[in-house]
């Protein structure tokens, strides 16, 4: 049964249930059919015996007399009169019936005769004081084993074909059915094989299980494609924004080869290497930190953690020009968080609001608590970002027109403060206009619950 298809193990249950369900109504048939029988006849034989006896009665010299509506045989009923000492008067006894049945006022009874069983009811008409006569009906019982050799060998005959279209038609339907996973099945196989992930399993009319399957694949096949894309983005970019500084250090070693003669033009030279290391290193660094983050190999430490305390000293430590970076922080703000991630993403943002900031303009930290939720947002009266950037700046290297911001940057920084603030059950918005300036805000949830270490 174990190597059967679904398809046949649902045939064979249909042709198991039918043949049971059968055979169990074939035996109610025969169970019901033979005690009607019986009863029907039963009636049959008192509604023509108690008819005739309206006809009978006995004259005054006690002599019998038969009204005109007397039958002697009617629908298969035998009426016989008989004098008080049983002697036959009236009608003849059917010859298969020999028995010498004792007389019963009233009582419908079985006997049997040579030729088959008969059923027997006899009443005893009164008449003066003493005297009177039996009437008795005889009727031959219905030939019940008969019927049931005929209902057998019907079902004998039936049955097998009966279960046979169960057994076709249950396979037919189960095959119907199954078909859309068939198909399914095959597209599966076939994007697998082609490692087409661009390709869909076509979704089967109406709404069952199978069309809920076939649209649960496909958002699965949307999924992978779109991982798989960005996994490819993250490469190529990746080693787009390595293979830049790179190539800016072949061709300065290059120059100062050939050219680097004075000891000025070669520690210019080793300046530029110098640039371009840090560049590499910094962007090596965040790309080792987000994969970290990604893949769940750098803890998240989320414990109690005073945020006020944080921004303030961060604020505090930042070197930029006084007067240019305002705190506004509320005290006493808590949440249960990451230091070392959260002082991360304040500091890119920090950061940003700098470095795509007007030439002496102002960057804005404020911090403060808003219904259940607390908010740190970093505010600049910089460049701002166009509208339809705005959904794109969380894209890892993602960068707008870098010769309009004039700054440089891998496009790493808001990606990686988003994926920090989702560490923490929150999330980040930004508001900006071009020209004016831009607001970026952490969400988090505030009065979390106990500290809890979790695996990011
Ligand atoms: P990077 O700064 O290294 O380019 P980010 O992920 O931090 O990368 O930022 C992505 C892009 O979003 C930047 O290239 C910049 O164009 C834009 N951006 C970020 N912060 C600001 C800001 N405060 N004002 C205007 N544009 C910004």
């Amino acid at each position: 049964m174990k190597r059967l298809s679904v398809k046949v193990k649902l045939a064979v249950w249909y042709v198991l249930l039918m043949a049971l369900m059968a055979a169990l109504l074939l035996g109610f048939l025969l169970g019901i059919s033979g005690s009607v029988s019986n009863q029907t006849a039963m009636n049959q034989l008192e509604q023509e015996v108690r008819t005739n006896l309206t006809q009978v009665s006995l004259a005054e010299d006690g002599s019998l007399q038969l009204g005109e509506g007397f039958r002697f045989y009617e629908n298969g009923v035998y009426t016989l009169v008989y004098s008080q000492g049983e002697a036959l008067l009236a009608g003849q006894v059917p010859v298969s019936f020999s028995a010498q049945e004792a007389f019963e006022n009233g009582l419908t009874r079985t006997a049997d005769g040579t030729g088959g069983r008969y059923y027997v009811l006899d009443f005893w008409v009164p008449s003066g004081w003493d005297g009177g006569v039996w009437v008795r009906g005889l009727l031959e019982a219905p030939d019940n084993p008969q019927a049931i050799a005929n209902l057998l060998l019907m079902a004998v005959v039936t049955m097998p074909l009966f279960i046979l279209l169960a057994a076709l038609g249950g396979y037919l339907i189960a095959r119907r059915a199954f078909r859309p996973l068939e198909q399914l099945t095959a597209t599966a196989d076939a994007i697998n094989e082609a490692a087409d992930l661009s390709r869909r399993v076509e979704v089967p009319p109406g709404s069952n299980e199978f069309t809920r399957l076939a649209a649960t694949l496909n958002q699965m096949f949307e999924r992978l494609e779109r991982s798989f894309e960005a996994e490819t983005q993250f490469t190529a970019d990746a080693s787009h924004e390595l293979r830049t500084p790179v190539s800016v250090i072949k061709s300065a070693c290059e120059y100062a080869e050939k050219y680097g003669d004075t000891p000025e033009e070669q520690r210019e030279t080793i300046a530029m290497i110098h640039r371009q290391a840090d560049r590499m290193s910094a962007l090596i660094g965040q790309l080792l930190s987000i994969t970290r983050l990604d893949q769940g190999t750098e803890k998240a430490r989320l414990t109690k953690l005073d945020l006020s305390g944080l921004v303030e000293g961060l604020c505090a430590d930042q070197p930029y020009e006084k007067g240019r970076l305002l705190p506004q922080v509320e005290e006493g703000v808590s949440v249960q968080g990451d230091a070392a991630l959260l002082t991360r993403l304040l500091q890119n943002l920090i950061d940003n609001g700098f470095k795509y900031g007007k030439p002496g303009g102002h960057v804005w930290v404020e911090l403060g608590r808003k219904g259940d939720e607390v908010r740190l947002t970093v505010r600049d009266d910089g460049v701002g970002i166009e509208k339809e950037a705005q959904e794109k700046v969380w894209q890892r290297f993602y960068q707008t027109d870098p010769s309009r911001t004039g700054a440089s940057g891998a496009g790493l920084g808001l990606s990686m403060v988003q994926k920090i603030a989702q560490l923490h059950g929150g999330h980040m918005t930004l508001e900006s206009v071009p020209g004016l300036g831009s607001a970026f805000t952490l969400h988090l949830p505030a009065g979390r619950g106990d500290p809890a270490e979790e695996k990011i």
